[in-house]
């Protein structure tokens, strides 16, 4: 459905019978990762909101918004198997209905790190949408990928500050056999291409096995992350990071006290791919 009317009114009658709403935003070209996170929201919820929304205010100019896969149909077919009752897959106006340049939400400190600094603006459309996506379908819970790490902590710290009445679910990140977590934009990569992206999880690997052997320092941890990633002639590194899990701040020591995690991003060909490990 399109219209944020009959999403109401659906929600509204989910309520009426006393039911639970979770909503699972995504960008559609669903793949398991997003399904995973689809059949956790069914189990904890009475109605299941998928949304599908190519959120143009998150790509950059140079970005892949106009290649960004788009695959409406089949994504509605995969909803349904896996038990979502409602999937709202609106217009860009019906989401911006005073252009992409109106109302925006920013999370300062945690918007202009990592992803934020090497995509200038993503973080800034991310959490616009995500609020108003909260706002139109009012969830009791809302479910996001372990994958885009730093988009979990970003939407928790958003729905904290503003006083959202959402509980934030953050579901691991699911992989291939050969460790690649899965991504929509893995279907841009060719055979070699494919085969190099590993890469990014084998130099998270490391790094934890590392810390599991009782590595402390946080630049030991990042120089396993980007020689790693370096040695793949195919790949070049974006930033190879060692942060609080919560705060993302970089960290100079890991400690017991501190959860810590790894966040790499790297370009395959013109692909850009990023992963993460908690560590310790
Ligand atoms: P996207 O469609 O890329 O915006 O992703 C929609 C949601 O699915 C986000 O919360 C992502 O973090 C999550 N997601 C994407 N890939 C994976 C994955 N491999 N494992 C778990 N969650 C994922």
């Amino acid at each position: 459905m399109e219209s944020i009317e009959v999403v109401r009114r659906a929600v509204a009658a989910a309520r009426r019978a006393g039911g639970t709403i979770g909503l699972v935003p995504t960008m559609g070209a669903l793949h398991d990762g997003h399904l995973r996170l689809i059949e956790r929201c069914r189990a904890e919820s009475d109605l299941v909101v998928v949304s599908i929304f190519v959120n143009p205010t998150q790509f950059g100019p140079s970005e892949d918004l106009e290649r960004y896969p788009r695959t409406l149909a089949e994504d509605c077919a995969r909803c349904d198997a896996a038990g979502a009752e409602v999937i709202f897959a609106p217009q860009v106006a019906t989401i911006y209905p005073h252009g992409t340049g109106s109302t925006f939400v920013e999370v300062p400190g945690l918007s202009d790190v990592l992803e934020g600094a090497s995509r200038p603006g993503h973080f800034r459309g991310v959490a616009t949408v995500v609020l108003k996506l909260f706002a139109i379908v009012g969830p009791d819970r809302a479910y996001f990928g372990q994958k885009d790490y730093q988009q979990q902590v970003l939407i928790r710290r958003m729905v904290a500050d503003l006083h959202v009445p959402v509980a934030i679910t953050t579901v691991p990140t699911v992989r291939e056999p050969d460790g690649l977590a899965l991504s929509s934009r893995n279907r841009y990569l060719n055979p070699a291409q494919r085969r190099a992206a590993t890469v990014l999880a084998r130099a998270l690997e490391r790094a934890g096995q590392a810390v599991v052997q009782g590595e402390r320092i946080g630049n030991r941890v990042r120089q396993i992350l980007r020689e790693t990633i370096e040695s793949e002639p195919l790949a070049r590194l974006d930033y190879a990071e060692v942060a609080d899990a919560e705060t993302l701040a970089p960290l100079d020591e890991l400690g017991p006290q501190r959860p810590a995690v790894a966040l790499v991003a790297a370009w395959v060909g013109s692909t850009r791919l990023i992963d993460n490990r908690l560590l310790g």
